[in-house]
């Protein structure tokens, strides 16, 4: 199977008594054996205090690191079998990220930092640019293809970010308290373009602080000190059990 295969309706991702241990003496554990399943298609906040562990199960979940012990499963495949070349293969065809901070390369423009993220595709320059105008079209930054990080708001440069990560046509997305640099307003357009993107057929995960963006998506998990804390489905109102 191919990095850009699919298998049939197996979970986009099965995680299996995954623990995380950074070294030391004693190893410090941050993640206590975590059992998630994620299927296609699902738009699933992350929840918790600072220091939970979110972002560590983030970066399993997306393959830039691997657990100390248990299993992960994307799209059916156990990812230890997969070497570091694999996984970034997985990570360039599968896969797109958007963090708090942007990450923009300053000296690009926006086209060409949307570029970027086909640099493992193999298509030539005039492919990859024509592809990141594209995606940057969907974005509502069509008119800023030549702007450099520096001459955009916030919100515009998390909406590169996300088009970066959306070039690829990745089967899960994966943002990391995305609007936690953006004023209200940039972070519910932000929000609302990562709805479409669920909306289109594309898996979102979304850590976040904000209780409220939490509380409308239609399944909420939250961590504490490393271990689900609740897993939730459907409507929550009041927001009572953030
Ligand atoms: P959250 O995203 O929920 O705020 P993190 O996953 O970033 O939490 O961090 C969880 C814990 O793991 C924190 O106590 C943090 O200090 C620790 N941690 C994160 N990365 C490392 C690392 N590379 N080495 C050692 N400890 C780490
Ligand atoms: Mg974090």
């Amino acid at each position: 199977m191919t990095v850009s295969q699919s298998s049939g309706d197996a979970p986009v991702l099965e995680l299996t008594g995954v623990v995380k241990e950074y070294p030391g003496s004693p190893p410090l554990r941050i993640l206590h054996g975590i059992d998630l399943t994620i299927e296609a298609g699902e738009l699933l906040a992350v929840v918790g205090p600072s220091g939970s562990g979110k972002s560590t199960l983030l970066a399993l979940l997306g393959s830039l690191d691997r657990p100390t012990d248990g299993r992960l499963r994307f799209e059916g495949r156990d990812l230890s079998g997969l070497s570091d070349p694999e996984l970034a293969a997985l990570r360039a065809h599968r896969i797109g990220f958007v963090f708090q901070q942007f990450f923009l390369l300053s000296g690009l423009s926006t086209v060409e930092n949307v570029a970027a993220g086909l640099l493992y595709s193999g298509a030539p320059i005039s492919v990859r640019r024509a592809r990141a105008a594209e995606a940057l079209g969907e974005v509502g930054l069509g008119h800023r293809l030549g702007h450099r990080p520096d001459q955009l708001s916030g919100g515009e440069k998390q909406r590169v970010a996300i088009a970066r990560a959306l070039v690829g046509r990745p089967a899960l997305l994966l943002a990391d308290e995305p609007t936690g640099a953006l004023d209200s307003v940039s972070g519910a357009s932000v929000v609302d373009l990562l709805r479409t993107l669920n909306a289109d057929g594309t898996t979102v995960v979304v850590i976040t602080h904000d209780r409220d963006l939490a509380a409308s998506f239609p399944r909420r998990i939250g961590i504490h000190d490393g271990r689900i804390d609740f897993d939730e489905r459907g409507m929550n109102p009041a927001g009572a059990a953030l």
